[in-house]
């Protein structure tokens, strides 16, 4: 058993493995979203202004992310959506 799989009460439960996708340019770039995030994979990319003229959220290891969706119910303006996957 690896780290991420969990036994609880002796059940294996099934990891579970997040892909999440943002709509750049409907992003204001508040970083709710970075402030929620448990394995801290979210941040505002300061090398892109969006057609709103912010710095877009955006992930970079998207492999670390868990599905929790913490980002998604935060965002204020829809921008991300989270897809889980049992693996
Ligand atoms: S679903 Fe959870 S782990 Fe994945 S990017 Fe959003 S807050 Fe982070
Ligand atoms: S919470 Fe939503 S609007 Fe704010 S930075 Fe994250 S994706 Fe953009």
């Amino acid at each position: 058993m690896d780290d991420l799989t969990k036994s609880i009460g002796g059940v294996i439960m099934a990891k579970i493995k997040g892909t999440v996708t943002f709509q750049e340019d409907i992003c204001k770039g508040c970083g709710l979203c970075v402030s929620v995030c448990p394995t801290k994979i979210i941040f505002l990319n300061t090398d892109k202004i969006n057609a709103k003229g912010y710095h877009p959220a955006t992930v970079e290891e998207m492999d670390k992310c868990i599905g929790c969706a913490n980002c998604a119910t935060m965002c204020p303006d829809v921008v991300i959506t989270v897809e889980r996957e049992k693996i």
